[in-house]
């Protein structure tokens, strides 16, 4: 059987993907019915979209899809390894299973993601989780079917961690979570090394795709009723490297939002170090992408910038800030904050506080800094006092949301198109629509309206979302 197997992808996952079906087939003849599954995404965009792909190889092989994950046949958590307390919360819910598996014993636990390329947490599910039967990591997610075929036919624990990618495999199915809007990869993996960040371990080095498969995929997806894009990747910016073709972020932008039937072009995330006046000209000429941008800050203070290995300085943040304010004066900026990394004084506090004031975000993500081992900043000393910590995260707090509120009020009145995302689950009758801006508006309207995008008045801001009307004409 062996010769029979292809060994190019994605024809070798596909021979996979027919084998799982036959077995999983004959079994559901047996049983009555299709086997479920449940996939739990623990982090960031790029999981989701992973788990999109593994929902979609799932769904390939006859799987249908579970309420929850003590119901379902085939459980596969969808690790995050950024903060370190994030083990505990999944080895419980891990544990909690081995209850599920003694009343169906043909359950199947995977676990897989950032978390798996850690060798520890491999060797701790080896000892202490037998019940786990399918481990595998980020750069073999499209070699789920053969994983599961190799456990189907042995009935052992399949350990199958890949140390770096070999390749970007193309073509293979998903399974979207909205039916209007997506994320892409563009690039994956980071070569940043953030001092205090694990993603460049555990994503390893970064890769691009190739630009025709990302549009055919975009094209894809507009064909099939997809408005919004979001491409996806560390560091967007940095889009080409290794590429053949000599291609930069801001001439995939151009090709992508030349797309006909795209509607919303975003994109997450762009590292300020090397955000180009390129890409700015490109946002300020094109409708389709957002006038929004995700620009992470991290600290405001040039030395601790350094610390963190971001390659920026305050003065250069300010000035790629006042560049973009200039070229596109609407645009609306949001940051990602971290409080008390080692080493930050009140000084170095202020700083960031200072930065905060002039960019005047929109929103702001703040995090009190966690050590993450296996990290530089790990092994750094001048932790800072946990009393200070909390005091400066506060009064951040404070100000990142009496400017968000300003800046929200600035903008009430005015008809702004917001894609319908889905029914308001809290007010009965409302819906719940995305601004260009990326915040929330709250409105009355039919459900037949989610997937469109609609005119809305914005009555009332409510400091990080609105209160609106649907423009009569719309109803
Ligand atoms: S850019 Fe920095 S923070 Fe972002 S993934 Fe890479 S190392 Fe981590």
């Amino acid at each position: 059987m062996e010769n029979l197997i292809p060994n190019e992808e994605p024809l070798r996952q596909e021979y996979f993907m027919s084998e799982v079906n036959d077995i999983i087939h004959s079994r559901a003849m047996d049983k009555g019915a299709y086997p479920t599954y449940k996939v739990v995404t623990f982090g960031c965009q790029m999981n989701a979209r992973d788990s999109e792909k593994l929902s979609g190889i799932l769904s390939g092989i006859g799987y249908t899809e579970a309420e929850n994950e003590e119901d379902a046949d085939l459980v596969l958590f969808n690790t995050c390894t950024v903060r370190e307390n994030a083990n505990d919360r999944l080895y419980g819910r891990v544990g909690q299973l081995k209850k599920s598996k003694e009343k169906n014993h043909d359950m199947i636990v995977g676990i897989c993601g950032c978390m798996m390329q850690e060798a520890e947490e491999v060797e701790k599910i080896k000892k202490s989780y037998r019940h786990v039967d399918l481990v595998f990591g980020t750069h073999n997610i499209y070699k789920l079917a053969e994983i599961l075929f190799d456990h189907l036919t042995t009935k052992k624990q399949i350990i199958n961690v890949m140390e770096s990618a070999d390749m970007i495999v193309e073509k293979l199915p998903n399974k979207r979570q909205y039916a209007f809007k997506s994320g892409v990869n563009i690039t994956f993996g980071c070569n940043n090394f953030c001092s205090y960040c694990i993603v460049p371990y555990v994503r390893g080095r970064e890769r691009s795709r190739k630009p025709e498969e990302i549009i055919d995929e975009i094209k894809t997806l507009v064909a099939d009723g997809v408005k919004e894009i979001m491409l996806l990747g560390q560091n967007v910016n940095s889009y080409g490297r290794g590429l053949e073709e000599e291609i930069s972020f801001a001439g995939l932008l151009e090709r992508i939002a030349e797309i006909e039937g795209l509607e919303r072009l975003r994109f997450m995330t762009p590292h300020p170090k090397d955000l180009s006046d390129e890409v700015i000209e490109v946002m300020k000429n094109n409708k389709k992408i957002c006038k929004h941008l995700h620009l992470p800050l991290q600290s405001g203070s040039s030395a601790i910038l350094k610390k963190m290995n971001r390659v920026y300085t305050k003065e250069d943040y300010l000035n790629l800030v006042k560049r973009i304010k200039t070229a596109i004066p609407d645009i609306s900026l949001t940051t990602d904050i971290i409080v008390g990394f080692p080493g930050e004084t009140e000084g170095d506090f202020l700083d960031t506080l200072e930065v905060v004031k002039e960019v005047r975000y929109d929103s702001a993500f703040t995090f009190i800094y966690s050590k993450r081992s296996g990290t530089p900043a790990a092994k750094m000393e001048e932790q800072v006092d946990p009393k200070a910590i909390k005091d400066r995260f506060d009064r951040l707090l404070k100000t990142v949301q009496d400017i968000a509120a300003e800046n929200t009020k600035k903008n009430e009145g005015k008809c702004m198109p917001a894609l319908v995302e889905g029914k308001n689950e809290h007010m009965e009758g409302y819906l719940t629509g995305k601004l260009e801006n990326n915040l929330t508006v709250h409105f009355k309207g039919q459900e037949r309206l989610i997937g469109e995008i609609v005119d809305v008045i914005l009555d009332e801001a409510k400091g990080f979302y609105y209160m609106g009307h649907i423009k009569t004409s719309e109803v």
